[in-house]
């Protein structure tokens, strides 16, 4: 794995859902140290280690970047901050407010992931002095080493990917959906997913012309034109089937007429209720924009 990884970046496991090979956070090595998605509340220790593992001291870290908000992104950042005062956490401007005040974002995933909740862990609020708001092309300065950051919704609307301009690397979060075993899937959890935006966000970063996809689930994607090419492909066809079957189907017998088709969607590490989920947020798009 280490050897598909740009100089100057690695990546480490989060352990998020108790899997080692689904949340990847990366910490990127200027003069100063990022890292990008911390993961879960629970991925905090699994951090920790991992710098005792590689005898670095995490007070060379100065900054947190989130792509965005969602726990399994975001939730380790309040133990961070209480752990190390001095950090920088870079986030859309939108997903700001909800770092500070994290009550509606809970509650928000408590109502997406049901009886999955407890498995996002939570998020500790943050001092609002310690949140760099960012917006289009802000840059994030490391010290020998800039990336930029690119708003790229439609997964969610605060969502941000980021460039390394020293390697052209790109940090997807789950913009460009998840690549689990070499399988693309598609990231179209509520409440926010939207089709055009994720499909204009894709054309984003295709014109960044990046040297490596790091995905956020799970990994470097080499071939990046191919990979946003065909994710695009996969989400037009997922929100087509299931555009398809709403014509029959309402609320939870959509949900389980699609898990009776599972096979053809049940990627590796791709569980029935990471499943669900994709189908309730592709319902929440359709119900939207028919309104
Ligand atoms: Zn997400």
């Amino acid at each position: 794995m280490k050897e598909d990884l740009p100089s100057g970046i690695d990546l480490i496991p989060n352990g998020v859902f108790g899997q080692d090979d689904y949340g990847a956070t990366y910490l990127v090595e200027g003069e100063k140290f990022a890292l990008v998605d911390p993961g879960t509340s629970d991925s905090f220790p699994r951090l920790l280690d991992w710098f005792e593992e590689n005898s670095l001291s995490p007070s060379r870290l100065s900054s947190i970047l989130l792509t965005h908000i969602h726990l399994d992104h975001a939730g380790a950042t309040g133990h961070l901050v209480d752990e190390l005062s001095h950090l920088d956490v870079y986030v859309h401007a939108r997903g700001a407010p909800h770092l500070v005040d994290p009550s509606d974002l809970l509650a928000s995933v408590e109502d997406a992931t049901g009886t999955r909740f407890s498995e996002y862990g939570t998020l500790k609020p943050l001092p609002e002095d310690r949140i760099v708001p960012l917006d289009d092309r802000s840059i994030i300065n490391l010290g020998g080493r800039e990336l930029v950051a690119l708003p790229t919704p439609g997964h969610a609307p605060h969502h941000l990917a980021y460039q390394d301009l020293a390697t052209k690397a790109v940090f997807t979060g789950d913009s460009a959906g998840l690549y689990l075993g070499g399988e693309l899937i598609p990231a179209t959890t509520p409440p926010s997913f939207d089709l055009e935006k994720s499909l204009a966000s894709l054309e984003k970063i295709e014109n960044l012309s990046p040297s490596v996809l790091l995905y956020s689930h799970f990994g470097p994607g080499e071939e990046p034109g191919r990979l946003i090419d065909e994710y695009g492909q996969i989400l037009r066809e997922w929100v087509k089937l299931i555009s398809n079957l709403n014509r029959s189907y309402e609320g939870e017998e959509l949900v389980e007429e699609v898990l009776n088709r599972k096979e053809e969607w049940l990627g590796k590490g791709f569980t029935e209720e990471e499943l669900s989920m994709n189908v309730r947020g592709v319902q929440r798009y359709l119900s939207w924009k028919e309104d």
